[in-house]
């Protein structure tokens, strides 16, 4: 449930290799607001630089249907259609929430939209590349894929630049520090129309 207090929620998404991981990295370090990152659930495996509880809360298939039996997620989805489970924890949300931080979800276009459901002021924001033809060079550059996976990655891709204008705000990152100084800036005015409602 929405709480009453002065955090917020900022909805990140974008194609998987649109850079948006290095540009929030960007804002995570730049912006003067509270933010703080929600660390999602998912089945698949910890790639070799991701550590468990920070990057993502590792489960298990019989751990994840037991949360989501159980419902801890906002919201929460199998992506890619080959059995990985993604989700935003509710407590994650809630505890920051409470806090007065604003807590930003990196999460697919289908999490994305369930959230903005359930928090109609939430700041959404869409990272894209600036085409699909670079989007395919940073998946292959990344190293860490197949060619089937990133296949099915640039079809996903397709499937949610389709639903980018459902975001309230989109932010082609070209330049990471030039996306990073857009979406700080997009947060402060955030902040500042929200003090000013008030
Ligand atoms: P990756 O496996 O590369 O870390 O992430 C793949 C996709 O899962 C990304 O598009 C990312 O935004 C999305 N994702 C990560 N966490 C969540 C979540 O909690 N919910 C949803 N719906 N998508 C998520």
């Amino acid at each position: 449930m929405p709480v009453d207090s002065s955090g917020k929620l900022v909805i990140v998404s974008g194609p998987s290799g649109a850079g948006k991981t290095t540009v929030m990295r960007g804002v995570f370090r730049q912006s003067a607001l509270p933010l703080v990152a929600s660390v999602s659930a998912t089945t698949r495996a910890a790639r070799p630089d991701e550590v468990d509880g920070i990057d993502y809360h590792f489960l298990t298939e019989e751990e994840f249907d037991a949360r989501r039996k159980r419902g801890d997620f906002l919201e929460c989805f199998e992506l890619f259609g080959r059995g990985y489970w993604y989700g935003t924890l509710q407590s994650e949300v809630t505890t920051g929430l409470e806090a007065g931080k604003w807590v930003v979800l990196e999460i697919d276009v289908q999490g994305a939209l369930a959230v903005m459901q359930r928090y109609a002021d939430a700041v959404s924001i869409f990272v894209r590349p600036s085409s699909i033809e670079e989007l395919q060079r940073r998946l292959r550059n990344r190293g860490t894929e197949t060619d089937e996976a990133i296949q099915r990655r640039l079809q996903q891709a397709n499937r949610e630049l389709a639903l980018a204008d459902r975001y309230r705000y989109q932010v082609i990152n070209d330049d990471i520090d030039q996306a990073v100084r857009e979406i700080c800036d997009i947060l402060t005015q955030e902040s500042e129309a929200d003090r000013d409602a008030r």
